[in-house]
């Protein structure tokens, strides 16, 4: 696929990333699939080509590389294995976050090593009552003296029990309704009090999710990012990114199930002739092509736009509801094409199509993209709860 808006400097880095993509992941994938743990060794392999963070200032591990190429990485690295291609997506949110907001101090203990894949922080937004409400959180940071304590829990966190750190989100001001009296802080997850769960999900299983449960928790005051009652605002902006890196990473991953099988068609025959003579499996992959280009393209667009400093909100929602669901649509198409084969767990396209429908539901389901949408096109009319 030729894309014509990326420079010689992101072209490099695209090759970078195919490369490892290539030599280091690919065909492990089925048996990393299978583990509970993400793979240190690779992380720390892919920190060191640059790969996790290169949004990050060059003073905190990154290159300062604009949000496109942490895309294109996003799609190379998700084409070999969705799995590892999280820490991509997940890192220039969190850290994002903790770069824009956070004390000095705080980004230099962490930013680096985040970057290297040494440490692993997680996003502690879902509590068991609801995800979509995101804003309607309970888990409550109370201030002490020069101290905040933590109680209550985290539900359906990524890195469930295998995260260093979380960036934490909890309510600071009980008056304040909704997302004003939340508050982030960038919490340890060593600490006396913190219990950690792993759920048994059926895709992405080395990055796991799980609970994590906070029993009067201390952490210091130090702990918290910008001011209190502002931490919801400071997380819905690092969503606007994160969307359209998973936008990307479905975009890599159902892209390798589709160019194997236009491989396989052309190889298997029946009726005399090979598979590809038939209109009836080169017509679904033509479709394919088509609608991987047209997201992979929107994606990038939006990427340029945040880049620039455009609003991009409604671009982001868009991309995130249509790739998730087109890349479990396609990846399952592929399956059936392999015919009996794709029904095995010798090819890949059963655990793609596992591994990227969680993406439907993580960082916010269609119907939430699609109010959204509707949100930012005719306002708060098109909006129950406004
Ligand atoms: C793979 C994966 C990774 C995740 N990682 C993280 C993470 O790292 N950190 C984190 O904090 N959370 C994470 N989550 C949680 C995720 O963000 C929530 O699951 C998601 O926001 C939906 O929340 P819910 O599951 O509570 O569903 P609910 O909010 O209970 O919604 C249930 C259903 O109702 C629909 N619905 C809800 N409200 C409306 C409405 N107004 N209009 C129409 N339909 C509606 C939803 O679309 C959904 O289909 C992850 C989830 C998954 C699956």
């Amino acid at each position: 696929m030729t894309l014509p808006w990326l420079s010689e400097d992101d072209l490099f880095i695209k090759h970078t990333a195919e490369r490892f993509a290539h030599d280091k992941l690919k065909e492990g994938y089925q048996a990393r699939s299978l583990e509970h743990h993400i793979d240190r060794d690779l992380l720390r392999q892919m920190g060191a080509l640059g790969l996790i963070a290169p949004t990050f200032s060059e003073a905190y591990g990154g290159i300062g590389a604009s949000s496109l190429v942490s895309g294109v990485i996003c799609e190379a690295i998700a084409y070999a294995d969705l799995g590892m291609s999280y820490m991509c997506m997940t890192t220039p949110l969190i850290g994002g976050v903790i770069e824009k907001h956070g004390n000095e101090e705080m980004r230099q203990e962490v930013l680096p090593r985040m970057a290297a894949g040494e440490l692993l922080v997680q996003l502690g937004l879902t509590e068991p009552r609801g995800g979509s409400d995101a804003a309607n959180l309970i888990v409550k940071a109370q201030k002490k003296g020069d101290r905040y304590i933590i109680s209550g829990e985290k539900a359906s966190i990524s890195y469930g029990d295998q995260a260093e750190m979380m960036l934490l989100f909890a309510r600071t001001d009980q008056d304040a309704p909704g997302a004003r009296g939340v508050s982030a802080f960038l919490a340890p997850l060593d600490l006396p009090g913190v219990t950690c769960t792993h759920y048994d999900d059926i895709g992405t299983r080395p990055v796991g999710r799980g609970s994590v449960f906070f029993d009067d928790v201390e952490i210091p005051e130090t702990a918290l990012l910008g001011k209190e009652g502002e931490g919801f605002t400071k997380v819905m902006e690092g969503f606007d990114l994160s969307r359209i890196l998973i936008a990307l990473q479905c975009c890599g991953t159902a892209q390798a199930s589709v160019d194997e099988t236009w491989e396989y068609i052309q190889g298997r025959e029946a009726f005399g002739r090979p598979l590809a003579k038939f209109q009836g499996t080169t017509f679904p992959l033509a479709e394919h092509e088509s609608m991987l280009a047209a997201v992979r393209a929107l994606s990038h667009q939006t990427l340029m736009m945040r880049d620039k400093g455009m609003q991009h909100t409604s671009e982001a929602a868009m991309v995130k509801w249509m790739s998730p669901k087109w890349a479990t649509d396609i990846i399952q198409n592929c399956l059936v094409l392999n015919g009996h084969y794709g029904y095995t767990t010798e090819l890949p396209h059963q655990q793609r199509m596992m591994d990227v429908m969680g993406l439907q539901i993580g960082d916010g389901t269609a119907q939430i993209m699609k109010t959204i949408i509707t949100r930012e096109k005719i306002g708060s009319i098109g909006v129950a709860y406004k």
